[in-house]
């Protein structure tokens, strides 16, 4: 992980070196500040790339999705009296975001809120779902 040398570094005080950034200039995983020469180079090319193709393929995939959940809310049961986690009155998609990382690596995450975080069979569901459309490289965030 370690990528002192590396010209296009990126890092945080919490997550360590070769992080990956959002739009804002923060860590992916901790949403510190991010530091390093690379992390200018990153947030430009988050903003240059036009994502909004990718961005509305993904936010009307989940929506979809969390409509079909609907029908069956019994089906996020988690078990041991946890319920399912979800609030299924405001339950939404709120964004779509792009991440790339000094090395290269990218990826989409959608923020569902409404969602315990520590719920494992909704996500699991939107998972499923993006699969199955197709849509890859996505990862899912619940939030309260
Ligand atoms: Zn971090």
């Amino acid at each position: 992980m370690a990528r002192r040398d590396h010209p296009n570094n990126t890092w945080c005080p919490q997550c360590g070196y070769g992080i990956s950034v959002d739009e804002e200039g923060c860590c992916i995983s901790c949403g510190g500040d991010a530091m390093g020469e690379g992390v200018d180079a990153a947030v430009a090319l988050l903003h240059t790339a036009d994502h909004t193709e990718a961005f509305r393929v993904r936010l009307v995939a989940v929506e979809e999705l969390i409509e079909e959940a609907h029908q069956d809310k019994s089906a996020f049961d988690e078990g041991a009296g946890r319920g399912s986690g979800v609030n299924w009155g405001d339950l939404r998609a709120v964004d779509v975001e792009h991440w790339i990382r000094d090395d290269g690596d990218s990826g989409y995450r959608v923020c569902v809120e409404e969602v315990s975080p520590t719920a494992e069979k909704f996500p699991a569901f939107i998972r499923a779902g993006l699969a199955d459309r197709g849509i890859e490289n996505t990862e899912i965030v619940c939030e309260w």
